[in-house]
């Protein structure tokens, strides 16, 4: 967090076009779990009207449908705010079409190939069949051990060069692509993922990995996970009865 102010500033970047399943809910999450720490925060919205301001605590990106999420990948590719947050170290969690538009291309369903901006070492191409359902994975980074979970809705495939490593190994749902069993891509200080969900709503453990960040401390006091684990508990059997 900047030295000049004490309020986290969440970016929540192009919510008008880049927000199937409520992905904008990530920012909500973020900001409310710093709330409930006493943590004053503040949601900025990043419209296809505004330039992407750089100086941001952390940075939130949704999904798409195809049309948008071109239009959104031109915006971002015109003012590269959110490139420089990322070089400087600014936590950047990116859903689903957002995962795709920070890979090196995407082929749309369509069959166009479109440059992303090359936050992440990935190119994604339609699969064959949409995956659909409930996702769980079991995370592959330190400083997290409870499952992911949340809800994936997406035609491409994205396949990870050596910079990138994945976020989860696949349990329930396909991830990545089919057969790979892989979900996600974190590279530097960003995190990209398919699981829709909200996806920091059910993934508390997340959320506060990226206010950490955002903060620059190593611990933040621990909150009441009595509901979120209720909610976590039922869509785990729901991932896994498919
Ligand atoms: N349009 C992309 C795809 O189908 C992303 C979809 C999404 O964000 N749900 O792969």
């Amino acid at each position: 967090m900047s030295d000049t102010t004490s309020t986290v500033r969440i970016g929540l970047v192009l919510p008008d076009v880049m927000g199937t399943y409520g992905d904008g809910g990530n920012a909500l999450v973020l900001r409310q779990r710093a709330r409930m720490r006493g943590i004053d925060a503040q949601i900025q919205q990043i419209t296809l009207d505004d330039p992407v301001p750089e100086s941001l605590d952390v940075y939130t990106l949704g999904g798409a449908e195809d049309y948008a999420q071109r239009l959104a990948t031109r915006h971002l590719t015109r003012h590269p705010g959110l490139q420089r947050a990322a070089e400087r170290g600014a936590p950047v969690l990116a859903i689903c079409a957002a995962i795709q538009v920070l890979g090196h291309w995407y082929e749309t369903s369509a069959g166009e190939r479109v440059d992303g901006i090359s936050l992440l070492d990935l190119t994604t191409r339609p699969q064959e069949i949409r995956s659909i359902g409930e996702l769980a994975t079991t995370p592959l980074i330190d400083e997290l051990d409870a499952p992911l979970l949340g809800f994936e809705n997406h035609r491409g495939g994205s396949t990870l060069g050596p910079a990138a490593r994945p976020l989860g190994r696949v349990d329930h749902g396909v991830g990545n692509g089919a057969g790979e069993k892989i979900e996600g891509a974190v590279q530097g200080s960003v995190i990209g993922t398919y699981l829709h969900g909200p996806a920091l709503a059910r993934n508390p453990q997340l959320a506060d990995l990226l206010l950490r960040r955002a903060l620059g401390v190593e611990s933040l006091p621990p909150l009441d996970l009595d509901e979120v684990n209720r909610l976590r508990t039922e869509r785990l059997a729901a991932a896994r009865r498919g």
